[in-house]
């Protein structure tokens, strides 16, 4: 196990792409920095990564007071072996309190290897993190200035509050899209720590010759107006209405995961628990029920419009504008509606 220092600061995965910062690591910056003034400790970035130099001033303006900056060619592309190395080599010799990674692709591949190479604990998928005091059942003792990490849990029947008391760094990873993106200030000041990176080819069991890179269909956090089809569609024929609506709105065509997976959109359309988390001005849902797992992706859309035939569908629960009837009778009328404006 790591050594430990409980005063430690609070760490954050500063997650890079061919030199562009994943928008998860921006996200969690606002929170990492809440909760860095909460334990009234220092709030650090960790960029590693090669040539990302740059990225460090990003970083600082989002609110970090350090950059530990470890570069390497061995660094350029995301590796697992080789990135777990360099972290836990890190985390060793500074001893932060808190790690806390973007529920990414690369972070849910990461955050694991390094809790476990560390014996430290892991909660996945955060919604939320908040510092709290603790006393434990068995024996009475207070635990203060612990990482509350708050997810749904139990299918997202229950939302859960998980602590760690005995394992340190505290880590988590958060979910994409879940904290509001921070404001950068130019006049926040940090130091940028330079680190030696020992890495040989040796260290990575794969040899990365040439990369292909898939896009994703839809940008989905990025859209405004999303229109978002359900179950209730009916068919994938029948999902060209969602097309048809959100075109004319300049809007996102999204989907619930059963809509996905009765093949009327790709899975890069799925909002949800297990696809985007968004939160757009406006969210129109069509034929969508409003399950929880759903509810955990778009809840904290500005608008919802929600067209369902069932008045007490969850869904009209937490709507702005609710829209009881048949959405094949509903939705092209809002199309015409649009189009004579
Ligand atoms: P339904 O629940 O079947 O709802 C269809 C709705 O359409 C109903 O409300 C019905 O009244 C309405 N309707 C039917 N016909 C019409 C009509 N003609 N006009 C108007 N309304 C009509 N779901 C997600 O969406 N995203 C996730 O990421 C996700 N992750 C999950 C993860 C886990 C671990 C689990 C267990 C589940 C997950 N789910 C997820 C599934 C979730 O529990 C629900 O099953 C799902 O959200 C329901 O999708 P739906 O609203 O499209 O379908």
């Amino acid at each position: 196990m790591i050594d430990v220092n409980r005063q430690g600061e609070v760490w954050v995965f500063a997650e890079q792409h061919d030199g562009k910062l994943e928008e998860t690591s921006i996200e969690l910056m606002s929170k990492a920095r809440h909760l860095a003034d909460t334990l009234k400790v220092r709030l650090a970035a960790l960029l590693p990564g090669d040539e990302v130099r740059h990225l460090s001033t990003e970083l600082i303006h989002y609110g970090a007071d350090k950059v530990y900056l470890a570069e390497h060619p061995l660094l350029r592309t995301y590796q697992t072996n080789s990135y777990a190395k360099v972290i836990l080599g890190l985390i060793g010799k500074h001893k932060p309190q808190i790690v806390l990674y973007g529920a990414t692709a690369a972070g849910r591949d990461l955050a694991p290897r390094v809790a476990s190479a560390a014996k430290a604990g892991l909660t996945a998928d955060c919604t939320d993190l908040q510092i709290g005091t603790h006393k434990t059942a068995k024996d009475g003792e207070v635990h203060e200035n612990l990482l509350f990490q708050i997810r749904p849990a139990f299918g997202g029947n229950i939302v859960a509050t998980i602590i760690n008391y005995d394992r340190w760094p505290q880590m988590a990873t958060v979910r994409e899209g879940v904290m509001p993106m921070p404001e950068p200030n130019p006049n926040h000041h940090g130091v940028i720590v330079t680190e030696a990176v020992s890495l040989a080819q040796d260290d990575l069991p794969i040899e990365i010759l040439q990369e292909h890179k898939r896009a994703k269909k839809v940008d989905l956090k990025a859209a405004r107006i999303i229109v978002a089809g359900g179950a209730g569609v009916g068919s994938k024929e029948n999902f060209k209405l969602i097309w048809d609506l959100a075109n004319c709105l300049g809007a996102a065509p999204a989907a619930t995961r059963p809509a996905v997976d009765l093949g009327f959109i790709d899975h890069d359309h799925q909002v949800g628990q297990t696809g985007t988390t968004v939160r757009p001005s406006l969210y129109i849902a069509v034929g969508i029920s409003g399950a929880i797992q759903h509810q955990a992706g778009m809840a904290q859309s500005q608008k919802i419009v929600a067209i369902n035939n069932d008045p007490e569908a969850p869904i009209l629960g937490i709507a702005h504008y609710k829209i009881v009837g048949d959405l094949n009778e509903v939705v092209p009328k809002m199309i015409r509606a649009i189009k004579e404006k």
